[in-house]
């Protein structure tokens, strides 16, 4: 244990002895490459020998340590993570392995949590799944002491390209990471790094890029509007050509990292956020630096609470160390940093609202120019740049552009980290080049449709995005291409529908979840929701028999409703109303047939609008149990015990309890 004692005991980020001068006071420009290759700045065995020792420590070298990561992101947590954590702890002690435990965020396979990686000296690193507490005590007696691998829950190894014939793993259900288009840039070290480790990020080549850029008279700006960086939550506008215009203002700027993810779908930057928050932070400084500004902002949503403690552990660890503040490494910059939380609702990460939410007021979008990098919050030239966009520069400065270009598409260049949900074998995120098509996101890493069922629909981009049919599937995912299909990127969230969910009761969901978020600016926004809502609402349930019009009313909500989504799409202020009629229009253009089937047959495909079932209870098959009688909280079901009983379809509500308990399936659904 003598290594691990020596290397836990000291931190890279100390002084190795008297002779370092690296302090608040007296920085050292050296202090990165010192942490990665030094001292430098002075000759010592004894200094050399601990900073060696302490870097093979972290790089997971040292001879003898077995290193135990747990995946400990807000799905591992959910997943019991925490627990886990702590019997592995416990074993440790009481075994006295020589075991080191560690922390990390989410890799990317929610489905998989808890998710722990294992290290054993000279060898790879190999992955379990969906561990518990008894899972943990065969991995402590079966891998880590006794070297055999138990088949059922080993994932594979991330890194090895054959695993079948390169390692002694057999089962290998990392596979699809490994495939054709992923690609992890952003989410590189993400689930494999100690969130808040500034050692670990700058051993891994962390603020290398922050280094280049103090140091360097290159043109940055021209670099990265070369790379062809596009903004990536959303609009996809050029990231070099807005921090051109940005850099060119004059006076106290401000740089602003949009960590809003107004998409609930979407969890890809929580992710990232929680998993190398330096990463983020180091692009904020780097995009302050070339831009001129000396303040920067993390807009965070509340919600996402150990994002929020990691990054501002990870801010008192820049500042202690003087990586933030005035005179960075004694080169005259100044950037401070602060956290600032939005009010959590969709609409409040809307550029304009953004600021408006940072000037204290309501957040409601304005319309612009101006725009804010220009004049923004406090009137001052505001950049506003979404995480993962920022995420992006560290690898394109040191990298160059050409590198940049060579990942992904022709006209959008790089990768993009996709958040998948819905009825998929596996949940997640994925970060994929600009290109891959939406098949291989869908079925290799998404694994597919579960329970058996088949694909019906995706939904890319949220509440706010459209929908694409199987006959799309094979597109390739990049902005151009969703552009002339009328969808947007959006934040890159991925929800996958099957064959029993119904696209038009979906829709309806997705507006009645907006009909709240509009924040009542605009006429056509506030009203015109509420009156997609209330058509989709007439087609969904079967007509009031009293009311005569009730019958032509229904008939007329196809035009309708087509019509009124374009003029709310036309005539909105922001983004919110331009996009919250896309689910209609596309679900509108590709399964038009389910619209027709429930407004001119009331009938739903998929069997899912209770308003358009009938509950019938079959003569033939029920015997009289009374089961159902005492469990219809209506009381629709009437009969005699041991006779056939009738439901009273006036009564019945559609509540399905009869069709679940009735012990001899005489429930029929129609
Ligand atoms: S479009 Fe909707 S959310 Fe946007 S400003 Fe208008 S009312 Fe508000
Ligand atoms: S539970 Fe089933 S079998 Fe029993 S009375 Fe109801 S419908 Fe008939
Ligand atoms: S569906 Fe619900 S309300 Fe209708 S008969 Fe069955 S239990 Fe009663």
């Amino acid at each position: 244990m003598k290594n691990i004692d020596l290397s836990l005991s000291y931190s890279l980020l100390e002084k190795c002895c008297k002779l370092c001068t690296h302090s608040l006071a007296t920085p050292c420009s050296l202090f990165i490459e010192c942490l990665k290759k030094g001292p430098l700045c002075h000759e010592d065995a004894v200094c050399q020998s601990k900073k060696e020792q302490r870097r093979d420590f972290l790089l997971e070298k040292t001879p003898q340590i077995t290193y135990v990561t747990i995946g400990m992101g807000s799905c591992g947590l959910a997943a019991g993570a925490k627990k886990v954590y702590n019997f592995f702890a416990r074993q440790i002690k009481k075994k006295d392995l020589n075991v080191v435990l560690k922390e990390t965020g989410c890799l990317g396979l929610c489905s998989e949590e808890v998710l722990v990686r294992i290290k054993k000296p000279n060898q790879k690193p190999i992955y379990f799944g969906n561990v518990n507490v008894e899972r943990a005590a065969e991995i402590v007696d079966l891998y880590i002491e006794h070297g055999y691998t138990p088949e059922g829950y080993v994932l594979g190894d991330l890194t090895a390209k054959n695993p079948n014939v390169e390692g002694p793993i057999k089962l290998d259900r990392l596979e699809p990471f490994r495939k054709n288009y992923a690609q992890r840039v952003v989410m590189k070290n993400v689930g494999i790094i100690e969130p808040t480790s500034l050692e670990e990020y700058i051993l891994k080549g962390g603020f290398e890029a922050f280094n280049h850029v103090l140091k360097s008279e290159d043109n940055f700006i021209e670099e990265i509007k070369d790379s062809g960086l596009r903004g990536r939550g959303g609009a996809g506008f050029s990231t070099g050509e807005k921090l051109e215009l940005f850099a060119q203002e004059n006076g106290p700027k401000v740089v602003v990292t949009n960590c809003h993810e107004s998409d609930p779908s979407a969890f890809s930057n929580r992710a990232l956020l929680e998993g190398n928050p330096y990463l983020v932070l180091e692009g904020l400084i780097v995009a302050g630096l070339i831009g001129g500004a000396t303040k920067g902002i993390i807009y965070l949503k509340p919600s996402y609470t150990l994002a929020y403690t990691n990054i501002k552990r990870a801010l008192n660890i820049l500042e202690e160390i003087g990586l933030l503040g005035t005179d960075i490494l004694g080169s005259g910059f100044e950037f401070q940093v602060e956290i600032k939380l939005s009010s959590g609702t969709f609409v409040a990460g809307e550029e304009t609202a953004l600021i408006a939410a940072l000037s204290g007021k309501r957040p409601m979008p304005e319309s612009r120019p101006p725009y804010p990098c220009h004049r923004g919050l406090d009137d001052r030239p505001t950049l506003i740049y979404n995480c993962e966009t920022l995420a992006n520069l560290p690898s394109i400065i040191v990298n160059g552009a050409k590198w940049f270009r060579n990942i992904g598409s022709k006209n959008s260049s790089g990768t993009k980290v996709f958040s998948l949900s819905g009825k998929l074998r596996r949940i997640g995120y994925i970060e994929v080049e600009f290109g891959a098509l939406l098949r291989e996101i869908i079925f290799d890493y998404g694994g597919g449709i579960k329970d058996n069922k088949t694909f019906k629909a995706v939904q890319i981009g949220g509440p706010t995005g459209g929908f694409l049919p199987s006959s799309l599937l094979d597109i390739p995912i990049d902005y151009e291409t969703l552009k002339e299909l009328g969808i947007s990127l959006g934040s890159g969230s991925i929800v996958v529908l099957d064959n029993e969910s119904c696209i038009v009761d979906i829709t309806r969901f997705n507006l009645e979840y907006m009909s709240k978020e509009s924040c009542g600016r605009c006429i056509p926004c506030r009203e015109g929701i509420y009156r997609l809502l209330e058509l989709m609402e007439t087609i969904i349930m079967r007509e009031n028999q009293n009311d005569e019009d009730s019958s032509l009313k229904r008939y007329q909500v196809l035009s309708q409703l087509e019509k009124l989504a374009k003029v709310i799409s036309d005539t909105s202020t922001c983004g919110l109303g331009e996009n919250v009629a896309n689910p209609v229009l596309s679900s509108l253009r590709y399964f038009k047939e389910e619209y027709e089937a429930h407004t001119f047959r009331k009938q739903c495909l998929a069997r899912q609008c209770k308003g358009l079932l009938d509950y019938k209870i079959d003569a033939e098959l029920c015997r009289g149990c009374t089961v159902c009688v005492d469990r219809c909280p209506e009381g629709a079901i009437v009969g005699e015990r041991k006779h056939s009983h009738f439901i009273l379809q006036d009564k019945c509500t559609r509540c399905g309890i009869c069709l679940e308990i009735c012990p001899f399936e005489a429930i029929v659904v129609s």
